[in-house]
């Protein structure tokens, strides 16, 4: 097995905003990019192509009928693809296509041996459902990849972790009832931020009772917070012993963002990758893929990834 940690880059990920002066606006992707350089980390990764998901692709997670009306609204441009908070623009539906091939290309080179971890920094929009769109997330990347691993590749058990300020909602209710997909979702408390859901009472549901795990933080919560939770992870994905670990690791949870109230620094988020990373060495297989999400303080978001790529290495 390859010791290299792949990262996706292409410039038309870039085109997956919804706009100059949006919080998710285009200028994300470069602002990663210039601290990537920076650190010199491309001579030390794998530069991987994105590519576009096909329809069918889309569908393996999302319904027909929410698929054809992103399409539609793409050749428009016009109205919203949610209650508001979601924008459609022209080429929406090509721009989140490419985000899903993007996340299905590094699943592939993981799978394939072509490198044992993998980055994708516009990806992990873990808000939207299998029939609409929610919080800047229009196609499920991390829902999609979920499915094709199971269908296409034959992985059996896949864990799921969450270290965005938001609850990973699209993803959750998505898999509630699937004892097969184990989820850790580390956010701030929902009676506090978008979307309000992720209770430490919410489990899963039926056979999957258990296999999820919600870990609410207060407003304000630093690194101690956070790491007085995050051994409740690993042991958590440990009991299981998923075949592949997903990390979506928005760094909407570092101080200084925005739009949420959590006060981290990049070294928790360096922290969730390594032991992810050591986590799936000890189960035999090494196969993490990180998922950069949301973070709209574009230092916190350079920094808190390019700690991610570090401690994949
Ligand atoms: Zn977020």
């Amino acid at each position: 097995m390859s010791a290299a940690v792949g990262v996706v880059l292409a410039e038309r990920l870039a085109r997956y905003s919804f706009g100059d002066g949006h919080p998710f606006g285009p200028d994300r992707y470069a602002a990663f990019l210039r601290e990537f350089e920076c650190r010199a980390l491309s001579k030390r990764v794998q530069v991987l192509e994105p590519r576009s998901a096909s329809y069918e692709e889309l569908m393996s997670f999302h319904t027909r009928a929410y698929v054809d009306f992103v399409r539609e609204r793409s050749t428009s441009g016009e109205g919203f693809l949610d209650a508001g908070d979601t924008p459609a623009f022209r080429g929406v539906y090509e721009a989140a296509a490419y985000v899903v091939g993007a996340t299905l290309n590094a699943v592939d080179a993981i799978m394939d041996g072509r490198c044992r971890r993998a980055f994708v920094p516009i990806a992990g929009l873990h808000h939207a459902a299998r029939d609409h769109a929610a919080g800047f997330c229009v196609f499920n990347d991390c829902g999609v990849a979920i499915e094709l691993l199971r269908s296409r590749a034959g992985v059996k058990r896949i864990a799921y972790v969450d270290i965005d300020a938001h609850h990973g909602d699209g993803v959750f209710y998505a898999f509630e009832d699937d004892a097969d997909v184990i989820i850790a979702d580390v956010h701030e408390d929902g009676r506090y931020l978008y979307p309000g859901t992720g209770g430490a009472h919410e489990t899963g549901k039926g056979a999957a009772v258990g296999t999820k795990l919600n870990l609410p933080l207060p407003p304000g919560a630093s690194d101690t917070a956070f790491a007085e939770v995050w051994p409740q992870v690993t042991a958590h994905l440990a009991r299981f012993e998923p075949e592949f670990l997903l990390l979506q690791c928005g760094a909407d949870s570092l101080e200084g963002d925005p739009i949420t109230h959590l006060r981290l620094t990049a070294a928790s988020h360096g922290r969730a990758a390594h032991e992810l990373a050591e986590l799936a060495d000890r189960l035999g297989h090494g196969r993490v893929l990180a998922l950069g999400g949301g973070g709209y303080n574009r230092g916190n978001l350079a920094q808190a990834w390019s700690a991610v790529v570090e401690n994949l290495l």
